[in-house]
């Protein structure tokens, strides 16, 4: 089985936008910028930030933090978007998610450009990925995308099984396989049979959120497995799928942690490369 190592893939995507932003250094005499709005001081969230913030430097971007408490008014928010949006040396803008009860998401969202809009959220973006068009495509569903491609660069064909149905993870995860001429099925809690729709699939994409829910005999031979799910347990963080079993079947499979995790960081900071580049012309 192959272990397929997010960490080792994020590594070479991160070396590769730095040299890309070098030479866009190089050519434009500016690097692009990222800013990240962040709202409260949920410790996940504030742990993401801190990585996002510290990956965007170690490749050159600019980056930028905008911190606010949790009783921030979400008119301050909505204008602080509008300055971004109008800012030039603003290439990419984040909202970290979740949002306090008060701030309306949607309003949030709708209000960022959305051509800085880095985690493909925007409603527009939404509509360009599922039209095929250019697009910015959410940051995990796009680092999936990147390690499926690194085992199987030809998915002409395969039989992929999505669980979960988010508008974060499974729905744009389904039209990235779509565009590759996969024959998708969406599955999600309502399903009749998981197990059944598993033992077709090529490919498994597991988001969902239940501790190791993909079990060994789900899998047939061959197929590759991609485990979003990030469940804390009394044994610690597991993914949605049952290592130790689906790892005896699986021809590739993502470790949690090390697997997807450390690829969508890499995905921020390449949309926001894009979002720059998208820019210039
Ligand atoms: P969500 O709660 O928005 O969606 C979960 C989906 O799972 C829903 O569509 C639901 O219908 C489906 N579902 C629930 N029970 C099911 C069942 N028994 N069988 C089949 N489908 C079922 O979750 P999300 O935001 O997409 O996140 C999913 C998981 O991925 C979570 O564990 C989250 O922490 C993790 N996550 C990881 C990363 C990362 O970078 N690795 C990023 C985002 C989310």
């Amino acid at each position: 089985m192959i272990l397929i190592d997010g960490k080792k893939a994020a590594a070479e995507l991160r070396a590769e936008l730095k040299q890309e932003v070098t030479e866009l250094k190089g050519k434009y005499n500016k690097v692009p910028g990222l800013t990240v709005i962040l709202i409260g001081d949920l410790t996940p969230s504030q742990i993401y930030v801190r990585n996002k913030e510290k990956s965007a430097t170690e490749v050159g971007l600019k980056s930028e933090v905008i911190r606010y408490p949790d009783s921030v008014e979400e008119k301050t928010v909505l204008e602080k978007i509008k300055e971004l949006n109008i800012d030039e040396t603003v290439s990419g803008i984040l909202v970290q998610l979740p949002l306090p009860k008060h701030i309306d998401k949607k309003k949030v969202i709708e209000a960022i450009d959305p051509s800085k809009d880095v985690d493909g959220f925007h409603p527009m973006n939404v509509g360009n990925l599922s039209s095929g068009y250019e697009s910015s495509v959410p940051c995990t569903p796009l680092g999936c995308y990147l390690l499926i491609k690194k085992i199987e660069p030809n998915l002409n064909g395969k039989k992929a099984v999505m669980i979960g149905r988010s508008n974060l993870n499974g729905k744009p995860m389904t039209q990235l396989l779509l565009k590759e001429n996969c024959t998708v099925t969406i599955t999600h809690s309502k399903t009749k049979d998981l197990k059944a729709e598993c033992l077709e699939a090529d490919i498994i994409i597991a988001a969902v959120g239940i501790p190791e829910l993909v079990r060994g005999d789900w899998v047939k031979k061959d197929t590759i497995v991609i485990d979003v799910g990030i469940n804390k347990t009394d044994n610690g963080i597991v993914g949605d799928v049952h290592f130790d079993e689906v790892s005896k079947n699986a021809k590739a499979l993502t470790p949690v942690p090390g697997g997807v995790g450390p690829m969508t960081i890499a995905c921020l900071l390449k949309n926001t490369i894009e979002c720059f580049k998208r820019s210039q012309i």
